[in-house]
C-alpha cells in the first residue's frame, strides 16, 4: 500500500509540466495557474504558437473561420481582438497567439528552445522525471502532452536528397530568412492541404513552378475576404451563438451537417444546394452537406461528380484537369484542402504539373530532380510531404511508463488510448488531443479537453490523489466505441493521416484503430463529462 500523501509535493520541481506551447499548452498553463499550481511549459521552438509558429510557409492560413478557431474562454480577449480576414494568414495567427501569451503573462513559465528528450515515470514517487535535450532535468507530479497532432514533419526518402546544391525544406520548417522565392525555379512535392496553399501562393511570383503530384485531392474554394470594422462588430455580436454552434456540431465547425439525404430532394434542388455550398465560405461543402455523403457510395459519387465538373471547368487543358481529379477516393473521404484560385494556377504558363506515379522521381540531383522522363533544374525544392501524424511527436520523446516500457514501443503496432486522454501504463500522463481523439476544429476541442484535464487535476489536489491511470477495460471500451462510431464511414477504406494509414511515413504500418474519433463533438463531451461526474470511476485513481 502506498502511504497517502498530498498531491503537491515540494520535493518535486513542479506540480505539472506541459510539453508544448501551442494553442493547447498556452491554455493549459493559463488554467492550471488558476489552481495555484507550480506549472512549467517546455517548448521546442524559439517562440510560442506551435503549429502556427512552425508552419510559416507562404500561403499558410486558417481554413476554418478565424473567429471560430480562436479561444473563447476570455470575454476581454474576444472583445479586444479584431481579425482582418475571415481566414487569417499565419503571421496574423501567430500575432494573436503571442498576444494571448503576453496578455495572460504566460511567457514567464515557458521555456523556449527546450526540446524534451525523455520522460520517465517513477511509480515509487508517483512522479515524472523530464529530461531535456541539453541534459537538464526536472521532476513533476503530472505530465501533460500538448504536442500537437501534426507536428513531426516527414520527408520522403529519395536517393540523392543531400546532394542538392540549392535550398530544400519542408513546408513546416520554412526558414525564417527565406521568405521569398521570387523569380526562382521552384519544385513542390506533395499536394495535400499544405501543398495546395503553398502552390497557389508561390505561383504568383516564382519564375517557374513545377508541382510533383503523387495523388490529387478534392479541393474546394475557401472564399476568403477582408473583414471591415462593421462586419467585425457583427461577428462579435454573434460569438455566443457561434461558439454554441461549434460546440454542438459534428466536428466543431460553424457548419452543421444537413439532416437530409442526397436523394431526398429532386436533382434541381440538389444542384441548387450544392451550388450554394460551393459558393459558401470555408468547410461548407464538406461539413454542411447532406448527411449521407460520407456513408452512401451513391451519394458520394454524386457529390464527387459535382465537384469534378467544377474542377474541369476551371482548367483549360483537359489532360491537366484529368490529372487533378482523384480516382482512388471520393469527395470528402480525405481532408478537403481549401483553395483560392488553386486550379487556375495550372492555366499559368509558368506552372507545370508532373504525375510522379506515371514518371516516378528517380533521384534528387545536385541541380534538381530526375524523373524517369527527364531532369528538371531547380533553385529550391519544397517538400509539402506531410507529417507523421498523431504518434510522431510522441515517438521522438523516450516516454517511459511503469516497468520502463517505452510508449513508442507500445504504440509501434497499435496506438490505443482512453478517451484520447490517457494510456494504460503511463500514470499521471494526460494528453491534449491525443490519438483516437476528436478531429475537426481543434481549438474548440482543445479548450474542452484542457478544461476536463484541469478539473481532473483539481480533483486530484482536493482529494490528495497522487496517481491517475487509465484502465485496460476503459481502453478496450474506447476501442469498441471508436470502431462503432466509424462503422460504415466511407473514410474507412481510404488511406490518409486521418484514418491512421499514413503513406507519408515510409516503413510504418497501420498503428491505430480509427485514428480520429468518428462521433460528434457533443457525444465526445457527453462521454467525458460522464466520466468526471461519476468521480472518474472508469479510471484508476489512488
Ligand atoms: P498531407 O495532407 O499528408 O499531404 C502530403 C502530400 O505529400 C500528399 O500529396 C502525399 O501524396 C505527398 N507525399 C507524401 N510522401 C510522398 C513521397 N514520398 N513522394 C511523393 N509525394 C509524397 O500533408 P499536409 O498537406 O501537410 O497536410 C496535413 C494536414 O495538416 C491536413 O490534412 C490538415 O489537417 C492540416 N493542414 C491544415 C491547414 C489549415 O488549417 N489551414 C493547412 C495545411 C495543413 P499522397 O496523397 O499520394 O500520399
Amino acid at each position: 500500500m502506498h502511504e497517502k500523501e498530498p498531491f503537491v509535493n515540494h520535493q518535486f520541481d513542479y506540480d505539472v509540466v506541459i510539453i508544448g506551447a501551442g494553442i493547447s499548452g498556452l491554455y493549459q498553463l493559463y488554467k492550471l495557474r488558476q489552481l495555484g499550481l507550480r506549472v512549467c511549459v517546455f517548448e521546442a521552438g524559439d517562440g510560442v504558437g506551435g503549429t502556427w509558429h512552425w508552419n510559416r510557409y507562404p500561403g499558410a492560413r486558417f481554413d476554418s473561420e478565424s473567429y471560430s478557431y480562436a479561444y473563447s474562454f476570455s470575454q476581454e480577449l474576444l472583445d479586444e481582438w479584431n481579425w482582418s480576414e475571415h481566414f487569417a494568414s499565419q503571421p496574423e495567427i501567430l500575432r494573436y497567439l503571442e498576444h494571448v501569451s503576453d496578455k495572460f503573462d504566460l511567457l514567464r513559465d515557458i521555456h523556449l528552445s527546450s526540446p524534451i528528450k525523455a520522460a520517465k515515470y517513477n511509480d515509487q514517487a508517483r512522479s515524472w522525471k523530464v529530461i531535456l535535450d541539453d541534459g537538464e532535468s526536472c521532476t513533476t507530479r503530472v505530465l501533460i502532452t500538448a504536442v500537437g497532432i501534426l507536428s513531426q514533419p516527414t520527408l520522403p526518402s529519395i536517393e540523392g536528397m543531400d546532394s542538392f546544391k540549392g535550398s530544400a525544406f519542408h513546408t513546416s520548417r520554412w526558414p525564417k530568412a527565406h521568405s521569398e522565392l521570387k523569380g526562382q525555379n521552384v519544385a513542390v512535392i506533395g499536394t495535400g492541404a499544405s501543398g495546395v496553399q503553398v502552390i497557389q501562393e508561390l505561383a504568383k511570383d516564382v519564375g517557374h513552378l513545377t508541382v510533383f503530384q503523387r495523388r490529387p485531392n478534392w479541393c474546394a474554394p475557401l472564399h476568403n475576404g477582408k473583414i471591415n470594422s462593421d462586419e467585425m462588430q457583427d461577428i462579435k455580436a454573434s460569438y455566443p451563438a457561434m461558439f454554441e454552434q461549434c460546440r454542438t456540431s459534428q466536428a466543431g465547425f460553424t457548419w452543421s451537417i444537413d439532416p437530409r439525404d442526397t436523394f431526398d430532394v429532386t436533382s434541381d434542388e440538389r444542384n441548387a444546394f450544392w451550388e450554394k455550398l460551393y459558393a459558401s465560405k470555408g468547410m461548407a461543402i464538406w461539413q454542411g452537406n447532406f448527411k449521407d455523403i460520407l456513408v452512401d457510395p451513391k451519394a458520394n459519387l454524386a457529390i464527387s461528380e459535382f465537384i469534378e465538373t467544377k474542377i474541369r471547368a476551371r482548367i483549360h487543358n483537359p489532360v491537366t484537369a484529368d490529372m487533378l481529379i482523384p480516382k482512388d477516393h471520393g469527395f470528402g473521404t480525405r481532408r478537403v484542402p481549401l483553395e483560392t484560385h488553386y486550379y487556375e494556377v495550372y492555366n499559368q504558363p509558368n506552372v507545370d504539373l508532373i504525375n510522379i506515379v506515371e514518371t516516378p522521381i528517380i533521384r534528387i540531383t545536385g541541380d534538381g530532380i530526375l524523373t524517369s522522363n527527364q531532369e528538371f533544374i531547380f533553385d529550391t525544392i519544397v517538400y509539402a510531404t506531410g507529417f507523421d501524424a498523431l504518434g510522431g511527436s510522441f515517438d521522438k520523446i523516450d516516454i517511459e511508463g511503469t516497468g520502463g516500457a517505452l510508449l513508442k514501443d507500445k504504440w509501434n503496432t497499435k496506438m490505443e488510448t482512453y478517451l484520447a486522454l490517457q494510456v494504460f501504463g503511463y500514470p499521471n500522463m494526460l494528453m491534449i488531443n491525443g490519438p483516437q481523439g476528436l478531429g475537426g476544429n481543434h481549438p474548440v476541442n482543445i479548450q474542452y479537453t484542457v478544461e476536463w484535464i484541469t478539473d481532473l487535476v483539481k480533483h486530484m489536489t482536493e482529494q490528495d490523489i497522487t496517481r491517475a491511470e487509465a484502465t485496460p477495460e476503459g481502453i478496450e471500451g474506447w476501442n469498441r466505441h471508436i470502431n462503432d462510431k466509424s462503422s460504415g464511414s466511407l473514410m474507412n477504406g481510404v488511406d490518409s493521416w486521418m484514418t491512421g494509414v499514413n503513406k507519408n511515413v515510409e516503413g510504418k504500418g497501420i498503428r491505430i484503430l480509427g485514428a480520429r474519433y468518428g462521433g460528434s463533438v457533443q457525444s465526445y463531451r457527453g462521454l467525458c463529462d460522464e466520466v468526471s461526474s461519476n468521480g472518474y470511476e472508469a479510471m484508476n485513481l489512488s
